[in-house]
């Protein structure tokens, strides 16, 4: 890396770079992580030290902002303490009576508890509370058959009514309908009104050669991963709601519907906040981001695994590419399940390859390595990918940062559609940048820190931004 190259990282504050290399600044005599955001030195004024050690030898002491030490053993106790926060609140939301509780708790201001939640959750100390209650009113629905109002309680919700509302928005089905999810048959997931189906049911069509998915006209299959069994789902599309059912002839454990109604939900994206980011950009003077697709949400992977291999596979190519490199890979090492789907190829099986085994499905060297050395990485229980969606944003994108092959891009692609977080650019995107072209009328597509400053602006909904800036330059289905 050259002085030009690590100074514009670190006038960008990019948080990507914490760890790689260090940032001295000589007329300050202090050390700091690229991410600082305290004032920026001149270029001649900076050195760059691959170490804190490297950086004290020199002279300079640690920066009092952005604590460059911490940062290099691991340790974050700002960002500990907000995880802390978080975890009390999903424990046992009920002892939070309200978002001001949660603020309260945290021990810091308002203010800036505002903006270390947003910072490190993408969220809202009220969006975390209701997510929170709804989880754990799912737990408690699965677990016994107390009376709802006793459920509502148990979750923190401070009646019935807005129980009912809020259960239903985030899961598409009431209270007592989730319970149902523990009897036998096909269930239904209703969508929010007016959502546009059209788009979700091409986005799921995109790749017609696809053997994990295969749309035909209003009817989805797509296998998945249902509690550790390979199944295959089929979901029939209404303008009111998605029934979902095992395609004929697939197996499941007896608790299938719980893990397929999350998969649902992810799917359908009904946790996303898609009427806050319309308001929002109308607010700036952007209608035309979402006009004619207002509750458009960002389609979620059917697994992390899923997310992890669609991010490594489809880095640097084109899409029908991506799609050809997925289906060998999928034939080769995924098994068939009955109704002839293929269900993806496990961590394990993975990382038995090795990177001249894909060299036959025109995997380039690097793409094979980075996604055998992914899998081993899972396989040997290294990475937790069922412990990501519950992290930090912070702690999921610094996890996957250390991962070989995952950079800005992928890592906020996986962040984005298959762990949840609200405000995530994927970096380089050219769907991103040829969309904020097309939105600002730019005369070219912005580089990485213009895309940036631009997105700011949608914060903290940049990943729905996302969604409707792919959306941009197409026409409408
Ligand atoms: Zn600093």
């Amino acid at each position: 890396m050259t002085h030009a190259h690590m100074y514009s990282r670190f006038l960008a504050s990019d948080p990507a770079w914490n760890g790689r290399f260090f940032t001295g600044v000589l007329t300050t005599g202090i050390y700091c992580l690229p991410s600082c955001h305290a004032r920026k030195p001149r270029s001649e004024n900076v050195r760059f030290f691959a170490s804190c050690d490297e950086a004290r030898a020199a002279g300079l002491r640690p920066c009092r902002k952005c604590h460059p030490d911490d940062f290099a053993r691991g340790a974050d106790p700002v960002l500990e303490s907000i995880e802390t926060l978080v975890g009390e609140v999903r424990g046992n939301p009920a002892r939070f009576g309200d978002a001001r509780a949660v603020v309260r708790r945290s021990g810091f201001g308002p203010t800036r508890c505002f903006e270390l939640l947003r910072q490190h959750y993408h969220a809202t100390p009220a969006d975390l509370l209701l997510r929170a209650r709804i989880e754990a009113a799912r737990r408690l629905l699965l677990a016994g058959d107390s009376p709802l109002i006793e459920v509502a309680a148990g979750a923190g919700f401070e009646s019935l009514s807005s129980f009912h509302e809020h259960f239903r928005a985030q899961n598409g089905m009431t209270p007592a309908a989730y319970r149902g999810l523990l009897s036998p048959g096909p269930f239904t997931v209703d969508l929010p009104p007016r959502y546009p189906l059209a788009h979700l049911l091409r986005t799921l069509g995109r790749d017609p050669q696809s053997v994990t998915e295969r749309l035909s006209g209003t009817s989805y299959e797509a296998s998945a991963d249902l509690d550790g069994f390979p199944a295959a789902l089929r979901f029939e599309f209404s303008k009111e709601c998605a029934t979902v059912a095992l395609s004929d002839g697939a197996g499941a454990g007896p608790g299938w519907k719980p893990a397929a109604h999350r998969i649902a939900v992810g799917m359908l994206g009904l946790e996303q906040d898609a009427a806050g980011f319309s308001r929002l950009a109308r607010r700036l003077g952007l209608a035309r981001l979402v006009a004619g697709r207002e509750g458009l949400r960002l389609i979620g992977t059917p697994s992390v695994l899923d997310g992890l291999l669609w991010s490594i596979i489809g880095q640097q190519i084109n899409l029908p590419f991506a799609c050809v490199l997925k289906r060998r890979l999928v034939e080769n090492a995924g098994t068939r399940l009955p109704g002839g789907l293929f269900a993806l190829p496990t961590a394990a099986a993975l990382a038995r390859l090795e990177a001249k085994d894909l060299r036959p499905w025109q995997y380039s060297r690097q793409k094979a390595e980075y996604l055998i050395g992914a899998a081993r990485l899972v396989a040997a229980g290294t990475l937790d990918l069922a412990a990501l969606p519950a992290m930090s944003a912070t702690r999921a994108e610094r996890t996957l940062l250390s991962v070989r092959g995952l950079g800005p891009w992928s890592v906020n692609y996986l962040m984005m559609r298959s762990l949840g977080f609200a405000d995530c650019v994927p970096l380089g995107d050219t769907g991103v940048t040829s969309g904020l072209k097309a939105l600002f009328r730019l005369e070219e597509r912005p580089d990485v820190d213009a895309t940036r400053r631009l997105m700011s602006v949608f914060s903290p909904h940049r990943s729905l931004a996302t969604a409707h800036l792919w959306q941009i330059n197409r026409p409408p289905p």
